[in-house]
Order: C-alpha cells, then sequence, then structure tokens
C-alpha cells in the first residue's frame, strides 16, 4: 500500500493533522505533507479529508498476494502430552469457518513423543503438522514460535486461531509480529464476511462497555486469539479421515533454539476445583463483607461439588487469589449452574459467566444488575441465605 497527497486538491485546513494519531502531517507552504517515518498507512487522514486530497492506494501486487492464502488453522495447545480442551474449541469453530470458506482446517501439535494426531482429526480437522522434538515437550516461547512461523510461511493459511491461555497469549503476538501481521486478542466471537471472505474478529472493547468487530483487510494471515469457553467443542467422529504430516527439524535447527531452561514446573495447588473446567461455580462478591466469609461459600461449593469463583471486586481487595477471578480480566466459565453471592452484576463479570446454563443470583439489593441475566433470584443477606442453603443441601444429598 501507499499514501500520497493530491496537491491540487489540498486547500490546506490542516483536518489531517488533527486526525492523524501519529503526528505524521504537517503543513508546508499551506500543503499537507507525510513524514513517512512516522505514517503507518493507517488511513484516518483518508477518510477525513473533505477534498479528496489524500489517497491510499492498494497494490494490485498486495491483492493477489493476499488471495495466496488459503485455509483456516488452529494452535493444538497440550500439556504433558494431554490435548487441553480449549483446542477442542477452537477445531469446532475452525471447522466451521473452514466450511463457510470452502477450505480445509488444519492444526499444529507441537510436543515430545505426541500420539494424538488422529484425536485431532476425529475432532475435525483435515490435516494435523506435527512437529516432534525434546525441545518442544513443555510451552518454550522461542522454539514454540519458530516452528510455527516456518510452518505458517511455507503453507500460507488465511486464518489462525490460537487459543487465549497463558500459552496462547505469549506466543501469538510473537507469531504475529515475526509475520507482520494484525492480531486481535480475547475473541468471544469468529464469523466470515461472505463478500470480501474476512475474518469478523469480535471482542469486549472499552472496558466491557462495548463489543468491537475487528478486521485484518490487508495483511495475512488473519490472527486471533479465543477465549475458554465461549466456543462449544467440536464432536468426535471416530469415522473422520485426515491426513497427518510429520515436519523434522535437525537437532541443530536454529528454529530449535531457545535462550532459555525449564528447570522445574511448578503447579498451583489448590484443595478446590479449577473454575474454568467446573459444571457448578459457587461465586462470592463484595456483599460476602470479608475475607473470612469465602468459607461459607467454599462450604455451599465443596457441599454440591463445585468450584469457588470470585469478582474482581474481592480478588482486588486480597479475600481470595487471583485464580478463582471470573470476568473480563479473569477467567470465562460456562458451568451448568453458576451461584453469584453478594455481586453486583457489572459488564465485566457478566462477560465471564453469563453463558452459564443456570445462573442463580443471591444479593440484598433487588435492583441489582444481576437479576437481569438471573435464571432463578434470591433477595436477601448473603450470609443467612448461603448457609441456610448448604444445609438444605447437606440434608438432600444425605452428607
Ligand atoms: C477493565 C476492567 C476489567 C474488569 N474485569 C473484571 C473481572 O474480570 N471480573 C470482575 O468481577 N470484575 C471486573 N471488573 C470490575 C467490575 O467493574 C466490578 O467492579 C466488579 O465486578 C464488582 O464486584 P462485586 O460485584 O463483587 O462488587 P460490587 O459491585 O461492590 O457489588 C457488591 C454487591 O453485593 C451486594 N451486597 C452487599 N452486601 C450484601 C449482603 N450482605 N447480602 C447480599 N448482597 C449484598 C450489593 O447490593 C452489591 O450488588 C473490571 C473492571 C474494569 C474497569
Amino acid at each position: 500500500m501507499s499514501i500520497e497527497i493530491v496537491q491540487q486538491k489540498c486547500v490546506g485546513c490542516q483536518l489531517c493533522i488533527k486526525v492523524c494519531p501519529y503526528a505524521a502531517m504537517e503543513m508546508v507552504n499551506k500543503i499537507a505533507v507525510i513524514d513517512f517515518d512516522k505514517c503507518t498507512l493507517c488511513g484516518a487522514c483518508v477518510s477525513e479529508c473533505k477534498f479528496d486530497a489524500i489517497v491510499l492506494r492498494r497494490h494490485h501486487e498486495d491483492k493477489e498476494k493476499l488471495t495466496a492464502y488459503k485455509g483456516v488453522w488452529i494452535f493444538c495447545e497440550q500439556k504433558k502430552g494431554v490435548v487441553q480442551s480449549i483446542s477442542y474449541e477452537l477445531l469446532g469453530e475452525g471447522r466451521r469457518l473452514a466450511d463457510r470458506l470452502g477450505v480445509e482446517l488444519s492444526s499444529i501439535l507441537l510436543g515430545h513423543a505426541i500420539v494424538k494426531a488422529d484425536d485431532l482429526i476425529q475432532r475435525g480437522a483435515d490435516k494435523v503438522y506435527v512437529v516432534d522434538a525434546p525441545v518442544l515437550e513443555n510451552y518454550q516461547d522461542e522454539p514454540y514460535t519458530n516452528v510455527c512461523v516456518d510452518l505458517i510461511e511455507e503453507h500460507k493459511p488465511e486464518i489462525v486461531l490460537i487459543g487465549a491461555t497463558t500459552i496462547g497469549r505469549s506466543l501469538a503476538p510473537r507469531i504475529a509480529t515475526k509475520l507482520r501481521t494484525g492480531l486481535t486478542a480475547d475473541c468471544t466471537s469468529l464469523d466470515i464476511d461472505d463478500e470480501t471472505r474476512n475474518l469478523l474478529q469480535t471482542r469486549p472493547a472499552f472496558g466491557g462497555n462495548i463489543m468491537a468487530t475487528i478486521l485484518c483487510t490487508d495483511y495475512r494471515p488473519q490472527m486471533a486469539t479465543v477465549r475458554h469457553k465461549v466456543m462449544k467443542e467440536a464432536l468426535i467422529d471416530k469415522k473422520r479421515k485426515g491426513q497427518v504430516i510429520l515436519k523434522e527439524y535437525q537437532k541443530k535447527s536454529p528454529s530449535l533454539a531457545s535462550r532459555t531452561t525449564i528447570i522445574e514446573t511448578v503447579e498451583e495447588l489448590s484443595s478446590t476445583i479449577n473454575i474454568a473446567e467446573a459444571d457448578i461455580i459457587v461465586t462470592g462478591g463484595r456483599g460476602i463483607g470479608k475475607t473470612e466469609n469465602f468459607s461459607m461459600i467454599e462450604e455451599l461449593a465443596k457441599t454440591i461439588g463445585g468450584a469457588v469463583g470470585a469478582s474482581r471486586a474481592t480478588v482486588d481487595a486480597g479475600w481470595i487469589p487471583y485464580s478463582h477471578q471470573v470476568g473480563q480480566t479473569g477467567k470465562t466459565v460456562c458451568p451448568k449452574v453458576y451461584i453469584a453471592c453478594g455481586i453486583s452484576g457489572q459488564i465485566q463479570h457478566l462477560i465471564g459467566m453469563q453463558s452459564s446454563k443456570i445462573i442463580v443470583a443471591i444479593n440484598k439489593d433487588p435492583n441489582a444488575p444481576i437479576f437481569k441475566i438471573a435464571t432463578y433470584g434470591i433477595v436477601g443477606d448473603v450470609c443467612e441465605v448461603v448457609p441456610a442453603l448448604t444445609k438444605a443441601f447437606k440434608k438432600a444429598l444425605g452428607k
């Protein structure tokens, strides 16, 4: 792409100077001039100029380059050789997008002594690119990035999806930077624009107050990270057939080099169930009053076989560790039952739990926003309602 000023049309109104986010415009002899060291070709000045005096040209060659990219790819996340459920969610969504585009769905699987490629085919992949090397056994930024970049440059997929997990949030921006393409982080829904075949990448913006749909029109591949638990897992079809392609690397290949060495992996130990995987979650909000009252939340969760969640207000107050936080800056969850105790229901919390099947809200304020999305609402003091519920469940379950 290139940008230029049509001098005959420029009236020196300076609107382009005001709108340029990169301070790349200046006036010389009452005519706009672009500082190409600063200009990013964002096009803000083009749409603002009322006199058609700034032209953004997309070269024919650029368009041809874009059409050379074909297919949808997903990065399959594994830990200790176990495929993580986010990968099955990406396969489900990737299959849907690939079918809309009429292209193949492929998966990248990196690790050491991995045998899960057929599993990915049964979940919807047409091809699985496997790279097996000792250095890839556990996630490491450099070799994982290099190998993914090598594969993407070689096969040129038009879309690459990665889970918005701890690993994905580290890997995706590194790949996008090396490929000099865009990345939309933390998407909650994806779709295809039928006319342009562009990927419509939707995610919360401005503190979760609006949902923004982002497009990557001029670069390929289009890359997005996708939140855990917002998309349905692909179902298993044992009869599905596909291709497993092994990519070999020399032992000393620079792509496998890493400046870090994993000395030890320490897992966070928790007496309760991981909220991202739980079928039942009991969540405590600021309304529970103090850190000690998380014990009544824990007791209810334990009684009904659930996990303990928390609002950001309680995490920020130091009442409970961050790993329990549900919401925009915490985890997205989709349990069968979500019991919100003393939670107001701000949008940033709702983003993380509103797709739960049954939502029970307990709040002393009958006008609390959480009641708008609740399946069942109990208006009352959590310190009375929660112990009463625990007692009733214990009796009903014979505990
Ligand atoms: C960029 C950004 C990201 C954010 N990310 C997250 C996130 O990931 N997760 C998240 O949770 N928040 C997040 N927040 C914060 C969010 O906006 C809210 O501040 C937070 O969710 C409020 O937590 P709360 O509902 O526990 O507390 P409050 O909003 O203070 O609500 C407490 C509720 O308890 C009720 N109550 C009080 N006493 C009792 C009682 N005795 N019995 C019954 N009910 C009672 C009150 O009526 C009230 O409705 C984010 C904010 C921003 C700006």
